[in-house]
């Protein structure tokens, strides 16, 4: 049970970085250079801001990527989920996930698969080594990626070829669905 201090927390860093965000798109992306120090510690972990000013102008581009998607993918909009007072997450929730039968390699890797990573073009991946440059960032933790898979729909939008979503799970949502719609 999380208490309402740490629901308080998550929530007002996700509110501090939606709102940079809605600064970044009305500035075409310059608020970007304002708040470097805040960028770079978001999605690098890191304050000092000049070893990252190479990235910047990808998440400009990337931000109105996402834009798109959100304005005209509703299979993109359906499939995020991402509560303000979640926790912050390391990794998907083994409760509700379990490993494809047909995935032949440790649980613990992906292999050679960057998927979900290419399928929005994100700029934080090192196509070489195949690495999330943004790893267990703020960035990383409090919002898809961490998380990732939280339900069927994100497992299809990224065909990924690792995880499905436990059939309990599907049962408790369609429950959950049910119910608010009563
Ligand atoms: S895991 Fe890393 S590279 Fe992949 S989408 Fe997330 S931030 Fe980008
Ligand atoms: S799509 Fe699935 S297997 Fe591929 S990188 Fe993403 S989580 Fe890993």
């Amino acid at each position: 049970m999380y208490t309402t201090a740490q629901k308080y927390k998550w929530a007002s860093v996700r509110v501090f970085y939606y709102f940079n965000i809605l600064i970044m798109a009305l500035t075409g992306g310059l608020s970007i250079y304002v708040v470097a120090p805040y960028t770079s510690y978001m999605f690098f972990n890191d304050l000092a801001f000049w070893k990252y000013l190479k990235y910047y102008h990808k998440l400009i581009v990337q931000l109105y990527r996402i834009m798109g998607f959100w304005l005209f993918d509703p299979k993109y909009r359906e499939m995020y989920t991402q509560p303000l007072t979640s926790p912050p997450s390391l990794g998907p929730d083994r409760r509700k996930i379990k490993l494809s039968a047909h995935w032949q390699k440790a649980d613990n890797d992906c292999g050679n698969c960057i998927n979900c990573c290419i399928k929005i073009k994100c700029p934080l991946i090192d196509h070489q080594r195949k690495l999330c440059l943004s790893y267990n960032t703020v960035y990383w933790r409090y919002f898809s990626c961490g998380c990732y898979p939280a339900s069927q729909k994100q497992i299809d939008y990224y065909e990924c070829p690792k995880w499905v979503i436990k059939e309990s799970s599907l049962e408790v949502d369609v429950k959950t669905r049910k119910a608010s719609l009563i």
